[in-house]
């Protein structure tokens, strides 16, 4: 019937914009000096084309508080601003000049740096303001002018005699917003959000101490200087050829100035197509407190702070990685501080991922040696990032590691092959022996080594997982714990060891046994293993352990309360267990088997409560 526009009057808009808009009041000085930063950077790059034509020297912008008059100053000595230009960048909201300035410099200006955006962030000075200034003289010749507006969108513009190029917004605190007077807060929000922006930030002054003349005649002279609170051109910003080692530990120490560790190494990343993003992230020494050191990452948009929540941006196997990255492009909403999640982000994240990968499989390459020194400080982020992510998983079959009980490393590829011919089982399964700790599981780890077998050591938090990944996703093999019976079923290598005994005497041994140990605890296996093996050793089927260890983290209570089923391996060529057969006091025999079942159960710390006291009492009694 009829078409026509919605009428969205500046009454409404204003109050939206100082309530919604921003979640966090204290952006406003992020958004000034980002506005002083784009002033400065567009006149330098109208020096480097030419159109400005006087010496650009070296601005740099100056905070001010003047807490009697409860006034904040921002001075900038950039492109400043005509009445013209006042009239249109600052009285139309949602106007932006720095998107003005990109489109009319178009490529030349693609990599000037200028942050502007959204034609939004100058109001957000009236979230901390009863009232705000702005004093401008542009470089173009005009009169300076003096803007100012008090919330409501009536403002008041007149000449005025500025003499020096630039502009100076002066902030009116309002008293609820008493707090950013401090210098303290100031200084804390300037070192969060601006202390790697490219222009000089000056806050105050300091002392230093400069010494001059020699021997008797040296002289401290103390001086005040600016105090310039950022740095101006941090690492990531230049190009990887240009850096050093050393460089790359001291920006380390400029991000986390607390943290005394170095970090193991570290990936600079660089990419102009088909998103823009550069960037150092650090691998960190993992303690055990895993939670304490996750989202250390900043986030940064043209040198400006953002957010130190990258979820989504980095994989989060990744996120317990340090340093930062730096993204025009990364979409977030005009207050910056949430992430519109798309297929550009998942690309970068992609990106992110591939580039990690790439890293760790060069140092593999370049040096094997170092790259297993660090396998233990860097494994869980690579075992969860094989877990979590299926192209990291491919890639690091080329450099993740499988450390063995005697600190040889392998990769999967080299691990098979070594093992392949001597750990298959009767399904013709290649049986992978692993160790989750190597102090509780040592007698069983010896017994497997004797044997010829190799072990892993895999014991991180999350290693039955990627047992678990393994296990099906490559072909034919399968884990075992080497406490577990899967040694039994392995096909033996040396099918020479007979027993010492025969066959109606093994019969006869195991009634022996069984009129001793519990039945429904234990099956008894006799076994003719090395004469120097054991002679009592309890494993569980590997099966039985895996439900278990589900049921205990909560995982499935599918099959009921599991029982507890052991095997009690007895080595038919252990002199001791030939002694028990030949005592011919049963009493004897009895106490025999019942100590040696208990010594046993001790190794596999199955020996508890009163079955324990009473073992000790026991063993006095034998040594007596
Ligand atoms: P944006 O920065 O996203 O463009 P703002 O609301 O922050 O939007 O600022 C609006 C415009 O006002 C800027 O684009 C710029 O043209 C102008 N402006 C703001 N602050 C300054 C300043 N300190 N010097 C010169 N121009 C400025
Ligand atoms: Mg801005």
């Amino acid at each position: 019937m009829s078409k026509g526009k919605i009428n969205v009057s500046v009454e409404n808009i204003f109050p939206l914009i100082k309530k919604f808009l921003y979640s966090d009041q204290e952006i406003f000085l992020r958004e000034l000096i980002s506005n002083a930063t784009d002033a400065t950077l567009k006149l330098k790059h109208m020096s480097n084309i030419g159109e400005f034509k006087q010496d650009f020297g070296n601005p740099i912008i100056e905070v001010k508080i003047d807490k009697k008059n409860s006034k904040i100053h921002i001075i900038d000595q950039g492109v400043g601003m005509t009445e013209n230009e006042v009239k249109k960048y600052i009285n139309e909201v949602a106007f932006s000049g720095a998107e003005e300035f990109i489109e009319k410099y178009k490529d030349s200006a693609k990599d000037s740096g200028i942050i502007g955006h959204f034609g939004l962030g100058f109001y957000s000075a009236f979230m901390v303001s009863d009232s705000v200034e702005i004093i401008t003289k542009s470089f173009k010749k005009s009169p300076a002018v003096h803007w100012s507006c008090d919330g409501s969108p009536e403002f008041n513009l007149v000449k005025s005699n500025k003499k020096d190029r630039g502009t100076e917004i002066i902030l009116n605190i309002s008293k609820d917003s008493k707090s950013f007077l401090e210098e303290n807060t100031i200084s804390d929000l300037l070192k969060k959000y601006n202390r790697f922006m490219p222009i000089p930030i000056k806050f105050g002054t300091k002392e230093i101490t400069n010494k001059t003349g020699e021997g008797k005649d040296e002289k401290e002279i103390k001086e005040t200087i600016d105090n310039i609170i950022n740095i101006t051109e941090p690492a990531w910003t230049k190009k990887p050829k240009d850096l050093n080692e050393e460089d790359y530990k001291t920006f380390y120490k400029d991000l986390y100035p607390m943290n005394f560790e170095d970090p193991l190494f570290n990936i600079h990343l660089n990419v102009d197509y088909p998103f823009n993003l550069t960037g150092i992230l650090y691998f960190p020494k993992i303690t055990n407190d895993i939670n304490l050191q996750k989202d250390k990452i900043q986030l940064y948009q043209n040198q400006v702070f953002v957010t130190d929540n990258v979820e989504g941006i980095v994989p989060e196997f990744l996120t317990l990685l340090r340093g930062v990255i730096d993204s025009p492009d990364i979409p977030l909403n005009v207050s910056r501080s949430y992430l519109q999640v798309d297929s550009a982000v998942k690309k970068i994240s992609n990106y992110i991922t591939r580039k990690v990968a790439d890293k760790l499989n060069s140092l593999f390459k370049e040096d094997r040696k170092k790259f297993e020194e660090k396998w233990n400080d860097i494994k869980v982020i690579i075992e969860y990032g094989m877990l979590s992510e299926e192209k990291f998983y491919e890639k690091s079959n080329a450099f993740a590691l499988f450390p063995t009980t005697e600190n040889k490393f392998f990769t999967y590829d080299e691990l098979i092959k070594k093992i392949k011919k001597n750990h298959k089982d009767k399904d013709d399964k290649t049986v992978i022996l692993y160790s989750s700790n190597i102090q509780e599981q040592d007698s069983y780890i010896k017994e497997a080594n004797k044997k010829g077998y190799t072990v892993l050591l895999l014991d991180s938090p999350i290693a039955s997982h990627l047992i678990q990944k393994l296990e099906t996703t490559k072909e034919k093999i399968s884990f075992a714990r080497v406490d577990s019976d899967a040694i039994d079923n392995l096909i033996k290598k040396d099918e020479k060891s007979i027993s010492k005994l025969s066959e109606k005497e093994q019969e006869k041994l195991k009634e022996q046994i069984e009129e001793v140990v519990p039945k429904d605890k234990y099956s008894v296996q006799l076994e003719a293993m090395d004469s120097e093996s054991l002679p009592f050793m309890i494993t569980q089927p590997e099966f039985m352990r895996r439900m278990k260890d589900m049921q205990n983290t909560g995982g499935t209570s599918m099959f009921g309360n599991m029982p507890e089923m052991y095997n009690l391996v007895v080595n038919t060529n252990n002199q001791l267990v030939n002694d028990i057969f030949k005592t011919k006091t049963k009493n004897k025999r009895d106490r025999l088997i019942k100590q040696s079942l208990d010594l046993a159960r001790l190794s596999q710390n199955l020996l508890k409560g009163q079955d324990l006291t009473e073992f000790i009492k026991r063993s006095f009694e034998l040594i007596k």
